[in-house]
């Protein structure tokens, strides 16, 4: 059997891109496996539109990526055009919700040196002089996007890679893949492969490859078409007068794209009602091929366009393309580790593989070769749906984002389909008393309450209607007593004699002693923060480990492979246990009415029956309160609940929910994982020197943590704002007119009466002068030395 050190199964435009990443670094025996030929997935029939436009500075880059690839570094390696025009591209909208989310994908992207500009009607008829402007509001204008030939990309990508060593083998189908003796066992038509790694860069068979694999791809086939149209007369007598190639369009609210195509346009309608594909299994024979034209469903958006592009009603329908393109559950990409599965990694399910591609295989070849992803890989961690993802929720979500491909992504949104699929044992009894309720990984949990029945989020870049609400939930907590549903905790237990040295190898602070609490960051090998867990010691062969919501598939992963060689058993037990915060001043006396045990002082833990329920008390608070969270089976959940309400009733007890708990962790200056704490950053540059500590231990990332030569720095600001617009992240920090720094997270502190956020700056020398662009408006920032509220934590002692 022949050996290998990888196996990439795709030759689409992700798995090609993928495989000259890695040769490029330098990593010989790969192979690509391919069924057919190169790009006769999907790859061969996209439209090829590249784009800077991302909310997300993750997949911008990876859009960026792409751009300088196949416009600039593989044209000078092979001597060849990947046939890429650079034709800019603009958004334009009616929606003044849709302005404000262009101002703010523009400000972030002053951060991250992709300017985009916000433009006026008559600015956008100046760049498309076909579009006519009927209540335009305006838009957004991305210079550097264009489009690309996905098929001299992804071939240039894959004879690089052939010229530097990697092997592609075409024709070859992968029939079974097995795990023995630590090596993937692949077989294909031409033979067996033993590899050290696999990856699934099978797009549209992404989710049958998974199933090979032994892994749950939560990606489904859904049918997008796009028409291309005979020559437009108006655009070839542009051609014949010199004039450049028109920009991209796009109308979001109407939910197409047009784009120059020659002498004519390519037109790309979403639907609403997406036809999904293939659900239960792609038939392994499809390849190139394309659906019959179904235009019959899309005619209205059509119609729409035309009314704004008038010159595409002048010519006829030349080819309708009609084939499957990959949604999972967030129309994001899934890239990196796959979980429970060693060096099983997946390159697939994006539905913007050609603008992603480029960029998602260096990324990934990068997390291969470094251990750790080159940026912060939250929005798209393979990991990020559990099993939970099911087929329902894999279906019902595929079709709800690609009918929202162009949705506008409100800061809070929470989207109404595949919800309810996991539910706290407090879920009713919260909703009951006006919880109005978020998913997180799946999980149902009050974000805010409100006093009306029924009520809803109203969506908005700015104060909304949860904000005087959120106001009350934070007076119960500071001044009386408030509970909260804290149960979407990912919840580790950890067993066996060398629980200690474990925990001590595990992360950057040492563990504590037995009945304490502390807070440890895992980090990567280069020393950025892979994971925070809140460490609760009951004894040295004992402890439980609590981290984000988002993080447990990941922290399931990244536990395992560090207990290796440590008897130290690892159990998930998310589902099993509850959680139920109890916070503010009052939060003592109601405990001491439902248990005659004492808990002990702040930061300590312990097993005790509180209303006749075995529960774990934490005397830990993320709202800088005096507070208690009680970790319980989730049998007991309610009847606890329901005890800690009564005996809290004279107190004038209240309840709390997610926004409420952001805003008071930012006024005690408390980094949130996932948000100010990511794998870019270390502990020390996020302003956690104090739970450091590195003298004479030994933990992954220590040296690198303490060689970083450019450190970037945490900072808590203060905002001026004018009360309409809070922070909440990805905002650019300016100094002299210089970008230099960005917001990771904020929120409007009702107890300081602050706006307040998090943020890094990447000159950290400046400490004066800095503003903060909300939307468009700058404003000013003031750095705090110190959390503005309760900064000795008297109120956590008392
Ligand atoms: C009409 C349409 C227009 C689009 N327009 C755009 C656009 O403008 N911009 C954009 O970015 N994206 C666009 N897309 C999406 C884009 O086409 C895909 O996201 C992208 O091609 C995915 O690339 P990939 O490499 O992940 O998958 P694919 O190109 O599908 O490649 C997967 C490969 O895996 C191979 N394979 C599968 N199973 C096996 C097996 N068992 N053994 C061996 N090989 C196997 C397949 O043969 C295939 O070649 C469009 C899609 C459609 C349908």
């Amino acid at each position: 059997m022949r050996q290998v050190n990888a196996v990439i199964i795709g030759g689409g435009a992700m798995g090609c891109s993928l495989l000259y990443h890695l040769a490029r670094a330098g990593w010989t025996d790969i192979v690509l496996v391919e069924k057919n030929d190169l790009t006769h997935g999907s790859t061969w029939h996209a439209a090829g539109l590249c784009t800077h436009f991302a909310h997300n500075p993750t997949i911008q880059e990876l859009r960026a990526t792409s751009v300088r690839l196949y416009r600039d570094i593989l044209p000078e390696e092979t001597g060849e055009s990947c046939g890429f025009h650079r034709s800019g591209a603009m958004r334009v909208t009616r929606n003044p919700d849709r302005m404000d989310e262009f101002r703010h994908v523009a400000g972030l992207s002053e951060f991250t040196g992709y300017p985009l500009e916000i433009v006026d009607p008559r600015r956008i008829a100046e760049l498309h002089p076909l579009a006519t402007l009927d209540g335009l509001l305006g838009g957004i204008y991305e210079p550097d996007d264009g489009h690309v030939d996905p098929s001299l990309a992804t071939n240039a990508m894959a004879k690089m890679a052939q010229r530097h060593g990697a092997e592609i083998q075409r024709y070859n189908p992968v029939h079974a893949i097995r795990r023995e003796h630590g090596r993937w066992i692949v077989e294909t038509k031409a033979g067996t492969l033993s590899a050290l790694h696999i990856v699934n860069a099978a797009g549209t068979w992404g989710f049958e490859v998974g199933r090979m694999m032994g892994v749950n791809v939560p990606s489904v086939p859904v049918l997008h078409q796009y028409l291309v149209t005979d020559t437009v007369p108006e655009i070839a007598a542009r051609q014949k007068a010199g004039a450049p190639e028109l920009p991209i369009i796009r109308d979001p609210e109407e939910s197409w794209y047009c784009r120059q195509e020659r002498d004519g346009f390519i037109l790309g309608p979403y639907e609403k009602q997406a036809h999904v594909w293939s659900v239960d299994g792609v038939p392994p024979e499809f390849g190139a091929e394309l659906m019959a034209p179904d235009l019959d469903r899309v005619e209205h958006i059509i119609e729409w366009a035309m009314a704004r592009v008038p010159a595409l009603a002048t010519a006829g329908v030349k080819t309708v393309v009609n084939g499957p393109i990959t949604f999972t559950p967030d129309a994001n990409p899934l890239i990196g580790p796959a979980h429970g599965a060693e060096n099983a990694w997946l390159l697939t399910g994006s539905s913007m593989g050609v603008m992603e591609g480029g960029g998602a295989g260096k990324f990934l070849a990068h997390w291969m070769t470094h251990g750790a992803p080159p940026m912060d890989a939250l929005a798209v961690d393979s990991r990020r749906f559990g099993p939970w993802a099911n087929r329902d929720y894999r279906v019902t979500k595929a079709v709800e984002c690609f009918g929202l491909q162009f949705g506008v992504h409100y800061p809070f949104e929470e989207r109404p389909a595949g919800r309810n699929i996991r539910v706290s044992a407090l879920h009713d009894l919260m909703r009951q008393r006006g919880a109005v309720m978020g998913a997180a990984h799946g999980s149902e949990r009050p974000n805010w309450f409100s006093d009306r029945p029924h009520d809803e989020t109203r969506d908005s870049f700015r104060r909304t209607n949860w904000f005087d609400a959120v106001a009350r939930e934070v007076d119960a907590v500071a001044n009386r007593v408030a509970l909260a549903d804290l149960s979407v905790f990912s919840k580790f237990e950890v067993t066996g004699k060398d629980t200690l040295s474990f925990l001590d190898a595990l992360g950057a602070n040492a563990p504590p002693k037995p009945g304490r609490i502390g807070l440890t960051h895992v980090l990567t090998p280069a020393g950025g923060v892979a994971s925070e867990f809140t460490v609760s010691v009951l004894s040295p062969d004992h402890a439980w480990l609590n981290s984000a919501a988002a993080a447990e598939e990941m922290d399931h992963d990244l536990l395992a492979a560090r207990a290796k060689g440590f008897d130290a058993a690892i159990r998930n037990r998310t589902d099993e246990l509850s959680v139920i915060g109890l916070m503010g001043p009052r939060s003592a006396e109601v405990l001491a009415k439902l248990t005659d045990a004492r808990p002990g002082p702040w930061l300590s833990v312990r097993e005790m029956e509180v209303a006749g329920v075995p529960a774990l008390v934490l005397r830990v608070s993320y709202v800088g309160e005096l507070g208690f969270e009680l970790h319980v089976a989730r049998a007991d959940a309610a009847k606890l609940f329901l005890a800690l309400e009564e005996a809290g009733k004279p107190f004038g007890l209240g309840y709390y929910g997610a926004y409420a708990a952001n805003s008071m962790r930012l006024e005690k200056g408390y980094r949130g994982w996932g948000m100010d704490l990511t794998t870019e950053r270390s502990p020390l540059e996020t302003g956690l020197a104090f739970l450091v500590k590195s003298e004479g231990r030994g933990f992954t990332g220590r040296d690198a943590m303490l060689k970083r030569p450019k450190p970037w720095d945490m900072v808590l600001l203060e905002i001026d704002t004018d009360g309409e617009i809070e922070p909440f992240y990805s905002h650019t920090l300016f100094a002299q007119g210089r970008a230099v720094g960005v917001v990771t997270s904020g929120a409007f502190g009702h107890r300081v009466r602050k706006s307040l956020a998090l943020a890094f700056l990447r000159e950290p020398a400046i400490r004066e002068g800095l503003t903060v662009k909300l939307l468009g408006r700058e404003r000013a920032a003031r750095i705090l030395d110190t959390p503005p509220y309760d900064p000795h934590n008297l109120r956590l002692r008392a």
